[in-house]
C-alpha cells in the first residue's frame, strides 16, 4: 500500500547536492510493522519523512493506496496527512498544554468535529492507551512512558492508516520500551494500521516488526522478513 518507485532525495546545502536516498523502490504492504534499521546518517529520516510529505522526493513517486502523493495540491495534502499520524524519540508535546489539549489538537486543526465530538474522542483514545486518570496533567508531570502514550494518542487521533514512527523508543528505559512496543504491536493488529518505524536496535525488530528494510549510506541494502534478514545462518 505504500510504494516508492525510483525515488531519490537529495538535500542542497549551499551549492552543492548531498544524496540521501540514492534512487530506491519499496513496498510496504498494508497493515505491517515495517522497520528501517542503520547507521545514522543513513537515510532512514528522509526515507520516513517522504512518506507524509515532510519531504519531497527529488525525483520519482510515492504512491500511497494507489494515490500518487508527490503530486497534491494543498488541500488535498492536508486531508492526506490526517491519514498517516507520527509519533518522536523526544515526543514533542506542547509543554504548556494538558495531555487531553495535547491529544485534541490535531482534530481541532481539522476542523471537522465539534467540541463535544472532540471530547469524546479524546477521553476513547486516552482511555485505549492508559492515561485517562492524567487527561489534565502536563507533559512535565508524566514520565516517558506517559509522554509517548500521549503521542501515540495524538497520532491515532484522526484515525489514521499509518503509522510513522521515528525512534519512537530511544529515550525510554528497556522496560518502557517493551510496554510501548507492546502498545504498538496491539494497535497494530487491531486497527489494522501500517506501522512504519526507525530504529536503531535490533531488539525492536525482532520484538515487532514483520518486514525489515537495512540502510546504508542512502541505499537500502538488505530488505524481506525478519527471519530472512536476520535469523538465516
Ligand atoms: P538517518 O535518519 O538514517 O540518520 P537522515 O535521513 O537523517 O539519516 O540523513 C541522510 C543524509 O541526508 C545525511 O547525510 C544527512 O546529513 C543528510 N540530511 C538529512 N536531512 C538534511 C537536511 N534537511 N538538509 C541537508 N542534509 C540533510
Ligand atoms: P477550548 O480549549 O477550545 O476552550 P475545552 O476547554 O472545552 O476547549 O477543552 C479542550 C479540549 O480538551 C477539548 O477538545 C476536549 O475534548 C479536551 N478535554 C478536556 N478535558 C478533557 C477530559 N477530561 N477528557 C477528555 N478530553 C478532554
Amino acid at each position: 500500500m505504500i510504494q516508492f518507485k525510483h525515488v531519490h532525495k537529495a538535500y542542497k546545502v549551499g551549492g552543492r547536492e548531498i544524496t540521501a536516498l540514492e534512487p530506491c523502490d519499496l513496498q510496504i504492504p498494508e497493515g505491517q510493522i515495517f522497520g528501517l534499521i542503520g547507521h545514522s546518517g543513513a537515510g532512514k529520516s528522509t526515507l520516513l519523512r517522504l512518506i507524509n510529505r515532510l519531504e519531497e522526493p527529488t525525483s520519482g513517486s510515492i504512491l500511497v493506496k494507489d494515490q500518487d502523493i508527490t503530486a497534491l495540491d494543498a488541500a488535498a495534502l492536508r486531508r492526506f496527512r490526517q491519514g498517516v499520524g507520527m509519533i518522536f524519540q523526544h515526543f514533542n508535546l506542547l509543554s504548556s498544554k494538558t495531555v487531553a489539549d495535547n491529544v485534541a489538537m490535531p482534530l481541532k486543526l481539522a476542523n471537522e468535529l465539534s467540541k463535544s465530538q472532540i471530547r469524546a474522542r479524546v477521553h476513547q483514545l486516552l482511555e485505549r492507551v492508559g492515561l485517562t486518570d492524567h487527561a489534565q496533567k502536563y507533559p512535565a508531570q508524566l514520565s516517558g512512558g506517559q509522554k509517548q502514550r500521549v503521542g501515540i494518542a495524538r497520532a491515532l487521533s484522526t484515525n489514521p492508516s499509518i503509522l510513522l514512527c521515528d525512534e519512537a523508543t530511544s529515550a525510554l528505559d528497556p522496560q518502557t520500551t517493551g510496554q510501548v512496543l507492546q502498545l504498538l504491536n496491539e494497535i497494530n493488529r487491531e486497527l489494522n494500521l501500517t506501522i512504519v518505524l526507525i530504529t536503531h536496535e535490533m531488539d525492536v525488530i525482532r520484538r515487532i516488526c514483520d518486514q525489515v528494510a537495512v540502510m546504508d549510506a542512502g541505499r537500502i541494502v538488505e530488505q524481506g522478513s525478519v527471519s530472512e534478514v536476520f535469523l538465516h545462518p
